[in-house]
């Protein structure tokens, strides 16, 4: 039986940079993998994801092209075209994370994993043992359990589709369901949103989602709100609706998908061989330290249900393996004040708290919110003119800035920068004492009174 001193289950984002980390540090280690390598991320998320982004941005850039000037011929995007280069450039992203695992030492196996025990694994019929395993299987799109759900497909599903649809419907209001609504709706699709509250997005600040709305009902997408679903079915053409309860129906479409969460990837581990709790939601339980119930067997990533970005399983994989192999001692994932990017249309990029939960963790007395709305410059001479909103959520006599929040052209970009601050502890003072760069959007976030 072969052994080794880190086994890592995953070769997604967590995974590899945890294995990387380990065998910089001189560790024997190997990592299994059962599909293609770099995960979720590379393979059905952020980066495929970001490719159809950018597409959809370079359809509203040549809309916007007329209001300068440019005579902007009738175009449509060859969607059959744009898919298979994006799929080639994710096989050549493949084939450096495969070089990368081979260049640090670390060696793969192919197929999946279940637990013996605290200490081996089995991958078919072969044993692999271990002094310390890493659960970093991350997790898939939640289909809900519905008559004739299975008539909709998932973000994996969008991904895979290899022509545009003429008419389809997103079902969700988290992140997935906002980007590829907007997504679709870009490239030409007549696109419905569903979403089952008073509008998408309703987790983070309410200035977020509701000029997103806006937003997304001035550039002509259907938006749909309080729509729960309850059944989908298929007409004898193909064509296909969703119900709610109350018999309210929409359609037809020719594509349905499922944007409503996503469920951990644990079935078939046998973690109970190992001793490794999960909690009601099938999640792996894990203290601060990346550590399951099991001795020598940790998680890190989506598997964990903490916050689900792939910077987020990175951070928590590198920091466990410097802690496990590099001596430090005190290396662990601070979960506090992390950034994120919604990549709708327009972008979102936001930081620590909304102000619901400002008011609600520090009461409404300690909080002051500074707020602005406007149209960016680059707008003024285009047809449509969506607004760029930002607050900056403050606490205390000193207003220290405990939450940021960004909707327009740039705030993808803009809000890295302003995370670097929050995590310094900025005051609103600091954003005063510093001087705007003219004329930009992220001038305001620095000028706001
Ligand atoms: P994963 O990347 O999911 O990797 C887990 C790996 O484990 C997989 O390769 C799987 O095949 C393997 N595996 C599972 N079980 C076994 C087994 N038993 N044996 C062997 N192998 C196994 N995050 C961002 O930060 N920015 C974004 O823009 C962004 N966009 C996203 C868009 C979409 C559509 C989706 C779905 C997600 C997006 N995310 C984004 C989230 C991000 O993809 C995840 O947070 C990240 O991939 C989690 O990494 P992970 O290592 O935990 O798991
Ligand atoms: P989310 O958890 O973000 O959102 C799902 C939402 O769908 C829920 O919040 C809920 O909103 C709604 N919903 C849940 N069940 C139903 C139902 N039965 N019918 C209708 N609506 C329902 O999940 P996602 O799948 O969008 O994304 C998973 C995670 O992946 C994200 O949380 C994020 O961490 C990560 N991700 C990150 C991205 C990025 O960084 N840009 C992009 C994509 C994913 P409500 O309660 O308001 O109805």
């Amino acid at each position: 039986m072969d052994t080794f001193d880190y086994l890592v289950i995953g070769a997604g984002s967590g995974g590899i940079a945890s294995a990387r980390r380990a065998a910089e540090h001189g560790a024997r280690v190997a990592v299994v993998e059962q599909g293609r390598l770099g995960g979720t991320c590379v393979n059905v998320g952020c980066v495929p994801k970001k490719v159809m982004w950018n597409a959809g941005h370079v359809a509203e850039t040549l809309a916007d092209g007329v209001g300068y000037g440019f005579a902007v011929p009738q175009m449509s995007c060859d969607w059959g075209q744009l898919v298979n280069a994006r799929e080639a450039y994710i096989r050549r992203l493949n084939g450096i994370y495969a070089d990368n695992l081979a260049n640090s030492g670390v060696t793969l196996i192919e197929g999946t994993a279940r637990f013996l025990d605290g200490g081996r694994v089995a991958i078919a019929d072969k044993q692999v043992a271990a002094t310390r395993i890493l659960v970093a299987t991350g997790g898939r799109p939640e289909v809900p359990d519905l008559p004739g759900a299975e008539l909709g497909i998932t973000s994996d599903g969008f991904f895979a589709l290899t022509e545009r649809p003429e008419r389809a419907l997103v079902i969700g209001a988290g992140y997935i369901a906002v980007e590829l609504a907007g997504v679709l709706h870009a490239l030409g699709c007549d696109t419905t949103l569903a979403v089952r509250g008073e509008r998408p997005l309703r987790s983070f600040d309410p200035l977020l989602g509701e000029t997103l709305a806006t937003a997304m009902r001035e550039r002509g997408l259907t938006l749909r709100d309080r729509f729960t679903p309850a059944r989908l079915r298929e007409q004898a053409n193909g064509m296909l609706f969703a119900d709610d309860a109350a018999g309210h129906v929409l359609g037809p479409f020719d594509v349905i998908i499922w944007a409503v969460g996503r469920v951990p990837n644990v079935d078939g581990l046998a973690l109970g061989r190992a001793g490794v709790s999960t909690d009601t939601a099938g999640y792996v339980e894990t203290d601060e330290w990346q550590a399951t119930t099991a001795e020598n067997v940790f998680a890190v990533g989506d598997v964990t249900g903490r916050i689900a970005l792939t910077p987020v399983a990175i951070a928590a994989g590198r920091r466990l393996s410097d802690r496990l192999f590099g001596g430090m001692t005190d290396r662990k994932l601070d979960y506090s004040t992390i950034p994120t990017v919604v990549f709708s249309h327009p972008p979102i990029g936001t930081v620590g708290l909304s102000e619901p939960q400002a008011r609600e963790q520090f009461g409404d007395a300690a909080v002051k919110v500074y707020q602005t709305r406007f149209t960016d410059m680059y707008y003024a001479l285009t047809e449509h003119k969506p607004k760029t909103a930002m607050k900056l959520v403050t606490v205390g006599s000193d207003e220290r800035i405990v939450g940021c929040h960004a909707i327009g052209r740039g705030a993808d970009e803009l809000i890295q920068g302003f995370a670097v601050a929050l995590k310094m502890g900025a005051r609103k003072r600091d954003l005063d004492d510093t001087v705007a760069i003219h004329p930009t959007a992220a001038e305001e976030m620095v000028l706001m009174r």
